[in-house]
């Protein structure tokens, strides 16, 4: 286990210190990621020094921005293995990435009788688009179950899938439980009764190697700022002829190829998905992000040094009478548990005080608190700068909370 240690990154982080200088133990990177000096650094260049808008002025700042927004997409394209950056649609997050595809690809495509395909363990805005565009098309949801341990049934699955099924859509790692979902398998599922397949990959952009040939998925979805960028950017990814044969979601300035009042035409991808000016610094600040990433190690060791905690994490968890632990064993450095006889706020709170920050609450996820039986969770979850003295932090907050609880 030492070299949980030797490789978190604390240091490279500035918000990692309490307002008064102590050791902050940051348990919460499932919901968002603190931010490295060199995100900050670049975010604060775009905004200053290098401000201009893109795509449009003919000055040579605003040339130089273009570049380094597009420089940004060829990034981001690389970084998952996409063949194109126009495979690359910038956007504001994962919640927006899966409404452009509900609202375009869904409407378009989806009717009476079609089926979409989720599962138990998803995040709210892999639910809620859906649902909207059911009720505007006539199609049905469906609900793949989970296994004892708390992963998508792929078994299920496969038995429930039919011609019906158009577009299935699951998280790579769940929120809540930090489960792993195998990407590849649920590809060929889907594949096989010819539905689309998305990839919610919120939790595990920040956390696999990434790769849109081999994962077989038409649609991939994360947000920037739980890859250590900023908030307001996420990455729509999708195959270049899918998302020319999709209609464009907001219209607007930069999306078109040229408009009259009789008529508009569109811009092929990424620009028609993209109206509007778009997110500048945000996009800037994410290339920032992911040179950041792969810079301290790659996403094998960044992998490989979260679940080690969270292996450790449940370890120490399992030793501990009161508590009940959620998930499989085998996670991506999120781990859930409940305390019996204390509400998850309640140890949020106390933890609170002795500097350690978890997330207490349903996680964006009612449908699988309401599987797993409890109103909320407790959740730890881990980044690049996470090591052990989290992990005791924690523990010796979880022992006061029992003194005082008795
Ligand atoms: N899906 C999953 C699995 C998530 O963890 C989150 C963020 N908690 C989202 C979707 C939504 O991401 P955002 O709020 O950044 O759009």
């Amino acid at each position: 286990m030492n070299d949980v240690a030797v490789l978190s990154r604390k240091a490279d982080f500035p918000g990692m210190v309490t307002g008064d200088g102590k050791p902050w133990h940051y348990l919460d990177t499932a919901a968002t990621a603190q931010k490295p000096q060199a995100v900050i650094d670049a975010m604060s260049n775009a905004l200053g020094r290098d401000y201009a808008t893109v795509h449009r002025g003919v000055y040579s700042r605003s040339a130089q921005m273009t570049q380094g927004y597009e420089a940004a997409r060829e990034r981001v394209a690389a970084f998952m293995g996409a063949r194109s950056p126009n495979e690359v649609i910038f956007l504001r997050g994962a919640t927006e990435g899966i409404n452009l595809v509900a609202h375009s690809w869904g409407i378009a495509n989806l009717k009476p009788g079609d089926r979409i395909m989720l599962s138990q363990l998803e995040h709210h805005s892999n639910i809620v688009p859906w649902q909207m565009v059911a009720q505007k098309t006539g199609a049905e949801v469906d609900v793949c179950p989970l296994t004892e341990d708390h992963r998508i049934d792929l078994d299920a699955m496969e038995r429930m899938l039919t011609p019906a099924h158009k577009i299935v859509a699951l998280a790579h790692v769940s929120n809540v439980l930090g489960s792993i979902l195998a990407a590849k398998r649920a590809a060929k599922l889907a594949h096989a009764v010819g539905a689309k397949f998305l990839l919610d990959g919120c939790q595990a952009a920040p956390r696999m190697r990434l790769d849109m040939t081999e994962l077989d998925c038409d649609f991939y979805v994360w947000s920037g700022h739980k890859l250590y960028g900023p908030t307001g950017v996420g990455v729509l990814w999708a195959r270049e002829e899918i998302l020319n044969a999709m209609p464009p979601w907001q219209g607007g300035g930069a999306m078109i190829d040229r408009v009259t009042f009789e008529e508009t035409t569109y811009a092929p991808a990424p620009q028609r998905f993209e109206a509007g000016t778009p997110m500048i610094t945000e996009v800037i600040a994410l290339h920032a992000a992911v040179d950041y990433v792969e810079s301290v190690g790659g996403m094998e060791s960044h992998f490989a040094h979260e679940s080690a905690l969270a292996a450790k994490l449940r370890d120490e968890l399992r030793g501990i009478n009161s508590i009940r632990l959620f998930g499989p064993e085998k996670s991506a450095g999120i781990v859930s548990f409940a305390m019996e006889g204390v509400h998850p706020h309640d140890l949020g709170t106390i933890l609170d005080e002795e500097n350690v920050a978890i997330r207490a609450g349903h996680h964006c996820a009612q449908p699988l608190m309401a599987h797993l039986g409890v109103p909320a969770t407790a959740r730890a979850s881990f980044g690049l700068y996470s090591d052990e003295d989290d992990i005791a932090a924690l523990l010796r907050g979880i022992e006061r909370t029992t003194r005082i609880f008795g």
